[in-house]
């Protein structure tokens, strides 16, 4: 890999850690979810980077997608299973990390381990030439190991400068031929759940994505293109688009209806297990892996 996109990995990677630790840290009991996410949001940016994605923050047997919608004065409640991921990059080259904590019990310590030890089995498991399934297989033992299912219906990814999920899948079961090669930059992301080990679309979310502009115009269009210079090829938060004017939901809900964006649903546990979450990114290197947000 080019010595100054690496650079920009690395410093990525960096943020992204520090600003997961510092979200880790703002959780608690009572603590509004959108405290958490600000405070990711400001590390991101005091570290010289910006958000890849708006931060989850998704509770028990939601599985991924919760970001607060404006105005969410939603808080976490004891024996809540939370998982916080954190995406940020630097000039497009993005770094992905996700952590699980419970607040105040601890009846989800060892789910939580199981995916924190399957994705150490992972780092372990990744060189060059491996098949994605071996990596799968590997995380699905030690979460069965650890009397608890992997979720099925929900990989790590490749990624590429200012592309999240670029086509390559990480599963978290044994599945998939694709091999592995040098210099792959990947998010692995072992979930695990005392549920049925898949998750189903529930509610609408608040996080968004751009779809296109045709049949746009006026007011629409210069909407759509502030949002196309700010986000990009990346996801964003309805609550972003505060930046653009106070009452900008009612637009961003009529893009919505023309198509030219969508909002990714609420992934729930189909089973209504709890599930927990550890992800981190790495650059594959000729003999193994770089965690780059370790
Ligand atoms: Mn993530
Ligand atoms: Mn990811």
């Amino acid at each position: 890999m080019d010595k100054e996109v690496l650079k920009r990995y690395i410093k990525a990677g960096r943020v992204a850690r520090d600003a997961l630790e510092a979200g880790k840290r703002t959780c608690g009991v009572d603590v509004p979810y959108f405290n958490v996410v600000k405070k990711v949001e400001k590390i991101i940016r005091k570290g010289g980077a910006f958000p890849a994605f708006p931060v989850n923050v998704s509770v028990n047997e939601l599985g991924a997608h919760y970001t607060p919608y404006p105005g969410d004065g939603k808080r976490f409640k004891v024996g809540d299973v939370v998982k916080i991921d954190v995406g940020c990059h630097v000039d497009g080259y993005i770094a992905d990390n996700a952590l699980t904590v419970e607040l105040e019990t601890n009846r989800y310590s060892q789910m939580i381990r199981a995916a924190e030890e399957a994705l150490d089995m992972a780092i372990k498991t990744i060189r060059p030439g491996i098949r994605v399934k071996e990596v799968g297989g590997n995380i699905e033992r030690v979460i069965n190991a650890a009397g608890y299912r992997p979720i099925r219906n929900l990989t790590g990814h490749r990624m590429e400068r200012y592309i999240l999920h670029s086509g390559l899948s990480i599963p978290n079961i044994r599945r998939g031929r694709e091999k592995i090669e040098e210099g792959m930059i990947l998010a692995v992301e072992p979930f695990a759940t005392d549920g049925k080990g898949k998750v189903e679309n529930s509610t609408k979310g608040e996080i968004y994505i751009l779809r296109g502009k045709r049949k746009l115009k006026g007011e629409e269009m210069i909407f759509y293109q502030w949002l196309e210079e700010n986000f990009n090829t990346l996801p964003f938060a309805s609550y972003w688009c505060c930046a653009y004017s106070d009452d900008h939901i009612p637009e961003l809900r009529r893009l919505e209806r023309r198509g030219a964006v969508m909002s990714y649903p609420l992934l729930i546990e189909e089973g209504r297990g709890k599930v927990s979450q550890r992800e981190h990114t790495m650059l594959v290197t000729d003999n193994g892996v770089k965690v780059l947000t370790a």
